[in-house]
């Protein structure tokens, strides 16, 4: 079965070179459908709780949360950069509340301290799932990925591992040792 959770990205971005209308800088809020599958867990009666995966997809997401998304060879990387550097913003603001941890994968670059994530390729909806189900994998078992943004939607479907261990108190993953990281129940062996 499947937990499905949803959350919202608000974010500036354009397709560098594209011969459309999306080629100027334009912003959406995209929406992110992240399903994880599993047994069922007996305990909690849940396949992951919801909220946890929120949380987890969050803890990295909310980089592009209210971020400009460019693509590395957009000439306007380095134009921004330099604005930012110039007003003293380039490495953080007091009102710069939405600091994820910084990631950097093959596909994508954060950094969060001026709102802005590089990527490897035009983030089209289809680029955004690729970014998050690199991001992710290790995290979550997740089966699907959704991401609408504006008229644009695309899905794609992952192969899980399944049957991992978790909390029958509260459904989340135990660690390697087989402890409950939130609630400290222990896997009896
Ligand atoms: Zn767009
Ligand atoms: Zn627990």
């Amino acid at each position: 079965m499947r937990s499905i959770t949803t959350l919202d990205l608000q974010y500036a971005h354009r397709f560098y070179g594209f011969k459309g209308e999306a080629q100027y800088l334009h912003g959406h809020t995209g929406v992110l459908t992240i399903e994880v599958e599993d047994t069922v867990e007996p305990g909690v009666n849940m396949v992951f709780p919801c909220n946890e995966i929120q949380k987890t997809a969050w803890d990295v997401l909310k980089n592009f949360d209210h971020a400009l998304i460019l693509r590395e060879d957009d000439p306007l990387l380095p134009a921004v950069l330099d604005v930012y550097e110039k007003q003293g913003i380039r490495n953080g603001a007091p009102q710069n509340t939405m600091v994820g941890a910084a990631f950097k994968t093959e596909l994508a670059t954060a950094y969060p301290e001026c709102r802005l994530v590089v990527t490897k390729e035009t983030l089209t909806v289809e680029g955004m799932i690729k970014i998050v189900y690199d991001l992710l994998k290790d995290k979550l078992n997740i089966a699907k990925i959704t991401f609408t943004s504006g008229v644009n939607a695309a899905s794609a479907e992952f192969t899980t591992k399944n049957k991992i261990d978790r909390c029958p108190l509260c459904g989340i993953a135990l660690d390697e040792n087989g402890v409950c990281p939130k609630c400290g129940y222990r896997k009896q062996k």
